[in-house]
């Protein structure tokens, strides 16, 4: 069987394009230039990488990137009202904050304070709700590309069985949601699912979003199935160090119809559904109506 390789790059690079033209309309119709604010607290290396490279694709989208900084011992009403700074100002459509936050700071609460309409990432509570309910809000990122890699290679998911294993509210959970609402007929696995593996074989979309390396063997997949790998792993191999998904990439593919390779899958899919969101939120909040990405 020939097997699709999902190549995220590529698919984020051309939504990437989609949200540069939809700015690029914005401003030439309406004279409104999106901005996304990203708050940093602390100097975490990875996350200063993950915000530079945010900012750097906010503006290639033609969009306005508004960076914040505050000291590791910030406190949490610092963070709090610098929330709340932001959603008062007019001109700030998306607001970030990056995760982790310092350990003294209660993540649930800094980012509840964000307004549902300019959350971003989809992380607030409304917007869980609103998920949930089927109504338009902003969906978190991740689950988001995953479900625009899957349609890629079918655009239609009506009726199909999709297994989710891993149940976070950042990914395993909005991605039954919106699985659901592509009228899949949805399970949700996690470490206490019985016999993983019988569970897996039934999945004609299978999604990893667990964090352990190679989880999900070659024979645990269907004849034919999607496989979407969420997980990023970084393991030590050969005295190398590489990424690795969820998925045992090599042996699940001999069976798969179209999976996503780690790296160069999901993980590009990421900024660009961020992207996508700060675009369709600049839209809804100023007027201008749906977005269609
Ligand atoms: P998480 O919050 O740690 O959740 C992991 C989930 O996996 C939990 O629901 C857990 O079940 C389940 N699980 C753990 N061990 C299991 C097992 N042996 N069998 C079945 N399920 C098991 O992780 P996350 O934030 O969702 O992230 C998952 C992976 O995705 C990680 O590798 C992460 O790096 C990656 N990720 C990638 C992106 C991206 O941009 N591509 C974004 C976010 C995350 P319980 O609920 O029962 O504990």
């Amino acid at each position: 069987m020939m097997t699709t390789i999902i190549d995220g790059k590529a698919i984020a690079a051309d939504l990437r394009e989609k949200v540069a033209q939809a700015v690029s309309a914005l401003k030439s119709t309406h004279d409104i230039q999106p901005a996304l604010a990203v708050v940093l607290v602390g100097e975490d290396p990875a996350s200063q990488v993950y915000v530079r490279n945010k900012g750097i694709a906010t503006e290639k989208a033609g969009m306005k990137s508004i960076e914040h900084r505050l000291a590791a011992d910030a406190s949490e009403d610092d963070v709090v009202n610098l929330v709340r700074k932001l959603n008062a100002e007019e001109g700030v459509d998306g607001i970030l904050v990056q995760l982790p936050l310092p350990s003294h700071i209660s993540s649930s609460r800094v980012i509840n304070e964000i307004d549902p309409d300019k959350d971003v990432d989809g992380l607030t509570e409304v917007n869980a709700g609103r998920l949930i309910l089927g109504k338009d809000g902003l969906v978190p990122c991740t689950p988001q590309g995953s479900v625009i890699m899957a349609k890629t290679v079918r655009p239609d998911l009506t009726g199909l069985n999709a297994v989710v294993v891993g149940r976070s509210i950042l990914v395993g959970k909005p991605l039954s949601m919106l699985l659901l609402a592509e009228n899949c007929t949805v399970t949700m696995a996690h470490s206490r699912t019985a016999d993983l593996a019988a569970v897996c074989r039934e999945a004609d979309i299978l999604c990893a979003a667990v964090g352990i390396p190679r989880l999900i063997k070659g024979d645990w997949v269907k004849k034919g199935a999607i496989v979407i790998d969420v997980g990023i792993n970084r393991v030590e191999e050969g005295g190398k160090s590489r990424l690795v998904g969820d998925v045992d990439f090599d042996s699940a593919k001999e069976n798969a119809s179209a999976i996503t390779p780690v790296p160069g899958g999901v993980g590009p899919m990421t900024i660009a559904c961020l992207l996508r969101n700060t675009v369709v939120a600049a839209a809804r909040r100023r007027g201008v109506g749906e977005i269609d990405l």
